[in-house]
Formats: C-alpha cells, sequence, structure tokens
C-alpha cells in the first residue's frame, strides 16, 4: 500500500495553501486556497495552484477537506469546483463561508459540515478534524488514519491558552494520536522564526477599550472581515464605550450575518445601525467596523482615507484603528493607507505602533511544545515562505523528531513499506494567474507588463513599398514612459530607422522590414537613452 502526500501550493510562499493525498490511487485535496498576488504581478487579480495533475484524475478524486474558511485555504475552492465537482468537507463555519462564493460563481456545491473528531470515511480515506486555536473560530486541524500510519496536518495554529471562544486547540486529541504512533506530521511554519509564544488574542481587548475610551470622535476599526474573535472584541469595546456599531464593507456585513446565525459572534442588535442612522449620532457615540486592514484598494478604510468613502468623510477628530498587520504583497498599500489618514489628521493605531493586533500563527515554543505533543516519527514544515520552512525545519530537528524533509511546491511525499521518501518537482506547481476574467498561464504577459513598466514603449510608423523599398511617409515616432527628453530620441531613431530601411536590398518582405525597423529603433534608443523599450513597428504598405 502507498501513501503519498503531494504540495501544490504554500510552500514556498504565503498563499494557496493546497495539498493532495493519495491512499492507493484514491485522492483527497486538502484545502484549496489562493494567493494574493506580489508587487510584481502586475495586473494580475490572484495567483491560484496549479490543479491540472488532480484535474486529469477526476475518477481517482474523492473529495476536498478544508482546514479553516480563510482565503489561502478555501478561496480557489470555485475554480477547482467547476472543474470536478467533489464533496467538500470542513467545520460549520468554514462550509458557512464558503458556501456564499462557490455559489457567487453558479456552483452547486456539496459542501458537508463536519463536527471535530467526528470520523469521515469516504473512499479509501478516514479523516477527522480536530480542534486548534487561530485568527478565525472554527479552525481544524486533520488527522488522516491510513493503511502507513496516522498523518496529522496540523492546519494554521496556535495555541492560545485563553481564546475568546474559550476553546483552545486540543492539545489531549494531538496527544491520543501521538501515544498512538504518528507517522508524519504536516506543520504550520508562518512564525517558525518568531521566538518564545505569541500573545493571546485575548490581550487585545484592554487596549481596543482603552483607545476607544479615550477617543472623542468617531472610532473606525479595521480587521479581516473572517477574524470574528476580532470583531466581537471591537464590539464590545465600543459597547463598553457607550458606542453604537455599524458594519461597513460587502465581506464585514455578510461574515459578521454568517457567525451571529451561528451563534458564534455576540452582538446587542439594539446597538448595531445603519450608515444612514449612524449619520444622526454625535461621533463619541460612533463606532464603525469595517473591512480595508490589508490596503485593498476599493475597501472600506481605503476609501475613507482616500476621501472617497460615499458616505464616511473623515476629521482629524476620528480614531482609526487598523487590528491587522499587512499579509506579504500588501505592505505598500496598507502603508499608502496609512499615510493619507495621517495626512487627513486622524489619530491612527495599528498592529506596528499599538498592541491591537496579535498572530493568528503559532511562535517557536508553541511550535516545538506542538511537535513534542504530536510526537511523529516524520515532520514536513507547511505554510510558509521558504525562509519560515526552513525555521520550522530546524525546530523539529532541536526536538529531536528522527526525519525531517523540507518540501517545496511541486514535491511528493511517498510513505510505503515503514519508508518515507521525497519526489522533487513530481506535480506541475506553477503560478496560475487569474487576470480580469482569464485564467492561466500569462507569464509572458507578466513578462512584458514588467518590460513596459521598466523601459516604456516605442510606436514606429512608415509607409512602406515593400518592392522597391521607397518610403512614402515617415517614419514617425512615438514613445510613452521612455524619456522626458522625447523630441530628440524620436528623431535619432527616426534617422537610424530611415537608414536601414535604405539599406535594404529590393524587393523584400513586411516581416524582414518590420524586424529592421524594430532592430534599428531598438539600438538607436539603447544608444542614446540605455533603454530597451518595447519597439512597435507599423509598416503601412503603400
Ligand atoms: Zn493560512
Ligand atoms: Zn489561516
Amino acid at each position: 500500500m502507498t501513501v503519498k502526500v503531494g504540495f501544490l501550493g504554500g510552500l514556498g510562499e504565503i498563499g494557496r495553501n493546497c495539498a493532495v493525498i493519495e491512499i492507493d490511487g484514491e485522492i483527497a485535496l486538502l484545502d484549496c486556497g489562493l494567493m494574493f498576488p506580489e508587487d510584481d504581478m502586475l495586473g494580475v487579480d490572484l495567483v491560484l495552484p496549479d490543479f491540472s495533475s488532480v484535474v486529469e484524475r477526476g475518477e481517482d478524486v474523492r473529495c476536498i477537506v478544508l482546514t479553516h474558511g480563510h482565503e489561502d485555504h478555501i478561496g480557489s475552492l470555485s475554480y477547482f469546483l467547476r472543474q470536478l465537482n467533489v464533496p467538500v468537507f470542513g467545520s460549520a463555519l468554514t462550509v458557512a463561508f464558503a458556501k456564499p462564493r462557490v455559489e457567487e460563481h453558479g456552483i452547486a456545491a456539496d459542501l458537508r459540515a463536519v463536527e471535530p473528531l467526528e470520523w469521515v470515511e469516504i473512499g479509501a480515506f478516514r479523516f477527522a478534524l480536530v480542534r486548534v486555536a487561530h485568527s478565525v473560530p472554527d479552525a481544524m486541524g486533520v488527522v488522516f488514519e491510513t493503511p502507513e500510519g496516522i498523518i496529522v496536518h496540523s492546519g494554521d495554529f496556535k495555541l492560545d491558552p485563553t481564546p475568546i471562544d474559550a476553546q483552545p486547540t486540543d492539545l489531549a486529541t494531538f496527544a491520543g494520536f501521538g501515544r498512538r504512533g504518528v507517522r508524519l506530521l504536516l506543520g504550520d511554519s508562518t512564525n517558525a522564526e518568531v521566538p518564545g509564544f505569541v500573545p493571546s488574542e485575548a490581550t487585545i481587548g484592554g487596549p481596543l477599550a482603552d483607545i476607544v475610551a479615550h477617543a472623542d470622535g468617531r472610532v473606525i476599526l479595521a480587521c479581516f472581515a473572517s477574524h470574528i474573535h476580532r470583531v466581537q472584541q471591537a464590539v464590545d469595546a465600543a459597547v463598553a464605550g457607550g458606542r453604537k456599531v455599524a458594519f461597513v464593507g460587502r465581506s464585514m456585513l455578510r461574515n459578521s450575518a454568517i457567525a451571529t446565525e451561528l451563534d458564534l459572534l455576540s452582538v446587542p442588535a439594539e446597538l448595531v445601525v445603519s450608515l444612514d442612522e449612524l449619520a444622526k449620532l454625535p461621533p463619541d457615540q460612533i463606532a464603525v467596523i469595517c473591512t480595508g486592514s490589508q490596503g485593498e484598494p476599493f475597501a472600506a478604510l481605503s476609501l475613507m482615507a482616500s476621501g472617497s468613502h460615499r458616505s464616511i468623510t473623515l476629521e482629524s477628530t476620528d480614531t482609526v484603528i487598523i487590528s491587522a498587520t499587512p499579509i506579504p504583497g500588501n505592505e505598500t498599500a496598507v502603508s499608502r493607507v496609512i499615510n493619507n489618514l495621517s495626512r487627513l489628521g486622524v489619530a491612527v493605531h495599528h498592529g506596528r505602533n499599538a498592541p491591537v493586533h496579535v498572530s493568528g500563527h503559532a511562535a517557536q515554543d508553541e511550535l516545538r511544545t506542538f511537535m513534542n505533543v504530536v510526537k511523529p516519527q516524520a515532520f514536513v514544515p507547511v505554510h510558509g515562505e521558504y525562509r519560515h520552512l526552513r525555521a520550522n525545519a530546524e525546530l523539529a530537528r532541536q526536538v529531536g523528531i528522527p526525519q525531517v524533509e523540507i518540501c517545496h511546491d511541486g514535491d511528493v511525499v511517498t510513505l510505503e513499506d515503514g519508508k518515507l521518501t521525497v519526489g522533487r518537482g513530481v506535480l506541475p506547481a506553477g503560478y496560475v494567474y487569474l487576470d480580469g476574467s482569464g485564467i492561466g498561464d500569462v507569464d509572458a504577459v507578466l513578462r512584458d507588463r514588467r518590460h513596459l513598466a521598466d523601459d516604456g514603449v516605442l510606436i514606429v510608423t512608415v509607409g512602406y513599398v515593400v518592392a522597391t523599398g521607397e518610403i512614402v511617409f515617415g517614419p514617425d515616432v512615438d514613445s510613452h514612459g521612455v524619456s522626458d527628453n522625447a523630441d530628440d530620441i524620436h528623431a535619432a531613431v527616426a534617422a537610424r530607422v530611415r537608414q536601414s530601411l535604405e539599406g535594404l536590398e529590393t524587393p523584400t518582405d513586411l516581416d524582414t522590414a518590420r524586424r529592421k525597423v524594430r532592430s534599428a529603433a531598438g539600438r538607436a534608443v539603447k544608444k542614446s537613452v540605455d533603454r530597451r523599450p518595447v519597439v512597435f513597428p507599423v509598416i503601412i504598405e503603400v
């Protein structure tokens, strides 16, 4: 019997978490996430895992198991289900978060909410979710019982001893599996470089209440809309400060409604107001809980910061709390929002200048503790950039786990006859870009965009007779983003292009002429300003 664990994403980047578990030829996906584009992925909206190796084995795929409701774990669900509609298992909130998102895409998904420790058997798979504390309620690790032993996936977790919902990471259950013997542990690496323990989510309540108590004007708090415990603490601080609360932003409205429905968020109904009602209240009775903690350009906070929100115009007496730190790729956008707010004279408290945020991911001492509890025979760090994976592997060696393997996207771990081996680059696992409405490999397009962004564009238009080599009009030269001294460059390009066309033997053909124009123009620009713009030769055959 062979058991394999392959990685389609999340090992080498924060985002698009997706693993493929294979037992005797049958497949289950573990998480189905997306990644937000990096700064150099110009114009790309989202980055997805490459599902091709799984989709082409459609008949073997039994299900998807979700650990929790964050975008980097459920965000590409609809893109996968559209190709292969298999049952999806997750905790109640995870499934509730996933539901409207797949429905938006017109997919009738088979979403199945399961309780922690409720064993699911489907095909060759037998697994259960085990509760962990994280920055979204109802987060889970997963335990698979396989013919080659028990595989534990930590999910995204921390060991918060006093979580807001009083439901800490279920160490007792993990320890139980540890005693039975765990063959392989896959563990969250996000904070493997951070020493010590991450403070409890509960430590934020006091500082939030303090800020609200001392605020003269309105209080606006932005956080992840999925961070229901943070929203709860913001609501509690607002209520303690005698304020009414308005939820602003599509996902904040949607998620707070879902969480209230599931009894995971408790807000006194009489204290929740609409934006219209809010406008009639005095500023010191107003609290707004909104989206935009990641600087997303069209989210509520970003619009307020740039003075373009439809109903909220910020004033210097207002207080803004960004209860988050930027995830990789969003630093610049968040910084822009903070600068815009500062320009308005608003008091800004954020994760880096006030104790208004804690991470949802275990730091070193928590990771070591967890490994000691699970006591696996082998460990593979997951969920992290390379540096995080390496740091986590080091922790695993420190606690004496016998086999530690650093894997990357595309690698496959094979468990067979008591041995664990790693195949490198077995699965296609490149970035799949969602660009506008198209999905696919836009590497060439991205190269062009970077090229355009770096060196600009030059357009050369010439009327030309290929039979005789006569230049009827032009060369006319236009450029964008090449130089502020455009006229001189245009003249130099025109002269060089004319010269090279005149040097062509006739009769010639359009392709040759086009090539000549492109290289002559390129050389002329390189010579005068040392740039390599994208050159468009437009040859009008006369
Ligand atoms: Zn995650
Ligand atoms: Zn997460």
